[in-house]
């Protein structure tokens, strides 16, 4: 299959070319959120730039599969091997069971991402459904003499990989300077080294999500859940492997490190991270108190906004800027994008308006490879944008007359919006549902006052046709004490 699409890895610190192992098929693997809170602005970026490539790898005729973990188990504060686990935390904060808060924060989270028009993934596999593969994993790490029990728990030797395979290849971090630079924290005597990491820990009695195995009654680490959920997935070489950037150190480096110990070999083609946002210039912390969730930012109900924003804008400001550059979400900025949104939309209904003439004094062909250009350009929204918006001025002078467009070029100019704006950049006109749900609301009070006319003049049989005809159309009337109802069946 001919591509041109270039991508950097992080992994070479290079871009480029994409080459997938096994054409026409894409094996895509995302680090999925960790799901104890409700979804925030961090998680919408990742979201939209992983949904972006799948949309973009797809459209060039790639049959990707596209597999999003959930982590339900594992994931202890401060990512560390110590501590509490997030959403046992939030469990006994909330007095409820864990699977409960897994299960709470995960509708939000659906919820956010279908407003934020992402698509879903093929395979959103859970860690605490891949117990026996991850207990596997650790049992061949074991075999080969890259982990190490004591005491129940099972450790990573990072120094006995490193003498073997390269430790810290991904975040370019040497093990003398973490020798020296990596806390030793309490608890932590059970490792022959600060730097390893825990495949298995034995649960402490108060701990709540456990397992049995052959080291102890416990649960896994973190890390491991990628590396037994992608290998199943997408096989032992696999095209992509996405995230976060602050994922890259320690969960990446540590999933490269865990993969290759067991296979003998790199895992991963082609490693890919978004960058983090700021607000106002700063990250976001809940300690800072501009730590916003995503139902906060589209409902405006949070003291540093002044507004809602539409789940299309904060999209679209996302696409308005580079994947591999931070994105400060600031009041101006966010209107801005709002206006920039609604402009290109308003270009796109004005398309109707506009009478092909014989003779074209415009050029879309150049605008439609300038957007595969940006694209196959390490996937180069903001200047796919800037080109589109080259389209919103062609429609500006083709409505009022300084420029002429024939039938061919019209066609390719509502293609060219069709194409980028909605099936790859997967942006929305947010006000065409809405539209749509107040029309049938008018027609049917309409519907209703014409039955209730008939029925006042004791015209039976008109009024028994209009209940009969809704209902063969699936609209169902209840007449009411104050008045009459409707209802889909
Ligand atoms: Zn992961």
């Amino acid at each position: 299959m001919q591509n041109n699409l270039i991508i950097y890895n992080s992994l070479t610190k290079k871009k480029e070319l994409f080459k997938p192992l096994n054409e026409p098929f894409v094996g895509l693997y995302v680090c999925g959120p960790t799901v104890y809170s409700d979804a925030h602005l961090g998680h919408a970026r990742p979201a939209v730039i992983f949904d972006l490539l799948y949309r973009y790898l797809t459209h060039l005729g790639y049959k990707v599969r596209y597999v999003r973990n959930i982590t339900d188990v594992g994931h202890l504060e401060n990512d560390a091997d110590e501590g509490e686990d997030k959403i046992e935390k939030k469990a006994r904060l909330e007095h409820i069971e864990p699977m409960e808060v897994v299960q709470k924060y995960l509708n939000t989270y659906y919820r956010n991402m279908e407003q934020l028009n992402t698509l879903h993934p093929s395979i959103e596999p859970r860690a605490s459904g891949h117990i026996i593969e991850q207990q596997e994993f650790i049992k061949t790490l074991l075999e080969k003499g890259y982990a190490y029990e004591v005491n129940g728990s099972v450790y990573f030797d990072v120094a006995g990989y490193n003498e073997k395979y390269r430790y810290g290849k991904l975040s370019g971090r040497v093990l003398e300077e973490l020798q020296n630079n990596t806390r030793v924290l309490e608890g932590q005597d059970e490792k022959r080294n600060p730097f390893d990491f825990a495949l298995w820990k034995k649960a402490s009695p108060e701990h709540l999500m456990n397992w049995p195995s052959k080291w102890s009654t416990g649960y896994p680490g973190w890390h491991l859940e990628c590396s037994a959920m992608s290998i199943k997935y997408l096989g032992e070489e696999f095209d992509i492997h996405g995230g976060g950037m602050d994922l890259l150190f320690p969960h990446h480096e540590c999933e490269i490190a865990q993969s290759t110990a067991a296979l003998g070999k790199e895992s991963v083609r082609y490693w890919i991270h978004n960058n983090m946002i700021t607000i106002n210039g700063q990250k976001m912390a809940r300690s800072l108190g501009n730590f916003i969730t995503l139902d906060q930012l589209f409902s405006g109900n949070h003291l540093v906004l002044e507004q809602p924003y539409s789940p299309m804008t904060i999209r679209f400001f996302i696409l308005q800027a580079h994947y591999r550059s931070t994105v400060d979400f600031s009041k101006e900025a966010l209107q801005a994008a709002e206006k920039g949104l609604q402009k290109l939309l308003k270009a796109i209904e004005n398309l109707n308006k506009i009478k092909p003439c014989a003779s074209s004094t415009v050029d879309i062909d150049i605008l439609k490879k300038r957007c595969y250009e940006a694209l196959d350009d390490d996937l180069n929204s903001p200047i796919t944008l800037s080109h589109l918006f080259d389209g919103v001025r062609i429609v500006n002078s083709l409505i009022d007359g300084t420029a002429k467009i024939d039938e061919s070029g019209l066609k390719a100019l509502h293609e060219l919006f069709d194409t980028f704006v909605f099936d790859i950049l997967g942006l929305k006109d947010e006000s065409a549902g809405a539209g749509d749900e107040k029309l049938t609301d008018d027609l049917m009070k309409i519907i209703i006052d014409l039955r209730q006319d008939a029925k006042d003049k004791k015209e039976w049989a008109a009024s028994d046709k209009i209940r009969n005809e809704l209902k063969n159309a699936g609209i169902v009337l209840k007449d009411m004490k104050d008045g009459v109802e409707w209802e889909k069946e």
